[in-house]
């Protein structure tokens, strides 16, 4: 998440917090808790530079809270990284984990440097070093670690193996976010778009439509995207038009056919950055549009999958009426004043982070497949991960339904009572 102007994300998650301990009326001591990481660690990290210079890097862990079990949260490397973000990141994760009712609580981590500008082997120094400062306090059972912006599963081998050195053993579950022949798990790729779309599907039902009689409209083409129409396009889903960012013109462009977009197709034409070669799309028959335009469709789903801060008080007007699901791949896809708009419109929103949860859900079954050296078959995962995903959508949807919560709201409403709930079982407050 970036930085704008005064915008601090620590700020806007405590004051999230906040409207929810009021709604359930949580106690001062429970409050004061949640409302602030119980463990944080800042540190330098000396770097022999390729130069022959020696550079000392910050780094960071926020261990938001681990009532629920061991933290779990991703590693970024920012030049701009800032602690309010780690600890807003931090926050997140609690609530995250335990809105899919996984048994871990919240983490995040960074280093402020820009991987742009280093060479492999001072990063992997920076990795080395990460870990030789904050071993002792992270660990599969204390702190699981994954990769975020600009970290890699190369950056997690390199950490791990870091860590194995100093504890003398094989402990693939300190870390996910590997690699399938290293203790990573099957399923990881698709998790987040297929987990996203298993919502979905139970949204639908709860409406009474039938995927093949919906269209949508997607923004991003990148990891979540694709997966997401994947498995959308499979239940029987048509996708009228998707948007990416187009390097070459920076800007966003929207692609749309009339009677669907093919997603074989529209793959081998786009980089590894989920960007469509705009010439070879207009060979093949696709409008190109304005990049904003994805929200205007006349469709009965929007998939915001990705950026933050896309759906705002400007723009939310200009949602077709037809619209009755937003499901949300992407972190932070709606402003607060939209959200405001849309419940009054009675547009449906699967709210981030029980929406794209699918990724942290796989991760955790990386972790614990790692613990136990045992690794399962890509149907063993997808099914578990279904599972999941759908107790945790109708977990959410029923409480929002009985307590006529907007969804969003009954979302941090599961989460944070599952959160407070295990710090007083635990004897804390
Ligand atoms: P990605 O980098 O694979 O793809 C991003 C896509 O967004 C690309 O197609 C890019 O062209 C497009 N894009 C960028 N700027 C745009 C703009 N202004 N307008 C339209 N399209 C634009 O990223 P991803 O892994 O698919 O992640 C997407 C979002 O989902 C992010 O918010 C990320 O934090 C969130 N998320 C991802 C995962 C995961 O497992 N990958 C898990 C949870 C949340």
């Amino acid at each position: 998440m970036s930085a704008k102007g005064a915008y601090n994300p620590y700020e806007m998650a405590r004051a999230q917090f906040d409207r929810v301990a009021d709604l359930i009326q949580l106690d001062s001591a429970t409050r004061d808790l949640l409302r602030s990481p119980m463990r944080e660690y800042h540190f330098t990290i000396p770097v022999h530079m390729d130069d022959g210079s020696v550079r000392i890097f910050q780094g960071f862990r926020v261990q938001h809270n681990d009532a629920r079990g061991p933290a779990k949260g991703g590693i970024r490397f920012h030049p701009q990284e800032t602690i309010d973000t780690v600890r807003a990141l931090a926050m997140w994760m609690t609530w995250k984990c335990a809105a899919v009712d996984i048994p871990l609580g919240g983490a995040k981590g960074g280093v402020v440097c820009d991987p742009h500008n280093l060479s492999p082997r001072e990063q992997e120094q920076i990795c080395r070093g990460w870990v030789r400062q904050i071993a002792r306090d992270i660990g599969p059972v204390r702190d699981v670690p994954a990769p975020d912006v600009m970290t890699s599963a190369q950056h997690m081998l390199w950490m791990l193996d870091e860590f194995e050195w100093i504890s003398g053993g094989r402990y693939p579950g300190l870390i996910t976010g590997k690699p399938v022949s290293l203790g990573g798990s099957v399923g990881r790729t698709e998790a987040t778009g297929y987990g996203l779309v298993y919502t979905l599907r139970e949204a639908l039902k709860e409406h009474n439509l039938r995927p093949d009689a919906t269209v949508a409209s997607v923004q991003g083409f990148g990891n979540v995207a694709q997966y997401a129409i994947e498995l959308y396009t499979q239940i029987g889903g048509t996708v009228l038009a998707v948007s990416c960012w187009d390097q070459e013109d920076q800007t966003s462009y929207t692609y749309r056919r009339p009677d669907g977009i093919d997603l074989a197709e529209l793959r081998s034409i786009t980089d590894r950055f989920g960007g469509i070669d705009k010439g070879k799309a207009a060979e093949l028959g696709y409008e190109r549009l304005p990049g904003e335009a994805w929200l205007e469709q006349d469709v009965d789903i929007l998939m915001p999958c990705a950026l933050e801060n896309q759906i705002t008080a400007e723009n939310v007007n200009r949602i077709s009426s037809r619209v009755k699901i937003i499901a949300e791949g992407a972190n932070g896809p709606t402003t607060p004043e939209a959200d405001e708009v849309l419940h009054t419109r009675n547009v449906f929103v699967i709210p981030d982070f029980v929406g794209n949860a699918g990724g942290v859900t796989c991760s955790y079954f990386e972790q614990v497949q790692s613990n136990t050296n045992l690794y399962w078959e890509l149907d063993e995962v997808l099914g578990r991960l279904d599972h999941k995903m759908t107790s945790a959508y109708l977990a959410v949807s029923e409480l929002a339904r009985r307590q006529k919560l907007y969804m969003r709201d009954a979302a941090y409403v599961v989460a944070v009572t599952r959160v407070a709930q295990a710090c007083r079982d635990r004897g804390w407050v």
